[in-house]
C-alpha cells in the first residue's frame, strides 16, 4: 500500500524530533534512526516510518510509529 502522498524520511525526522522526550521532556536527541516500518507494523497499525532515538539529556530510548499522515501512532 504505497500512496505518493506519503511522508519523507526527512519530514518523519523532523516529526520525531518534534516529540518530547516522554521522561525528561526535552528535545534533545543524541541518536536518532529513520528506518522504514516493518512488513508486519505497516500491516497492524499503519506505521511508514519507525524511529529509534536516545535522549542526549535522561538518556532514555524511544521508539516511534509514524504513518503515511505524519501522525504519531504509538510512542514507547
Ligand atoms: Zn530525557
Amino acid at each position: 500500500m504505497t500512496s505518493k502522498d506519503e511522508i519523507t524520511q526527512e519530514r518523519a525526522e523532523r516529526i520525531a524530533r518534534s516529540h518530547a522526550c516522554e521522561h525528561c521532556g526535552e528535545y534533545s536527541f543524541k541518536k536518532l534512526r529513520v528506518r522504514p516500518a516493518s512488513a508486519t507494523n505497516r500491516k497492524a497499525v499503519g506505521e511508514v516510518w519507525h524511529i529509534s532515538k536516545t535522549c542526549g539529556v535522561c538518556g532514555m530510548q524511544h521508539e516511534i510509529g509514524i504513518d503515511a499522515e505524519g501522525d504519531i501512532v504509538y510512542a514507547a
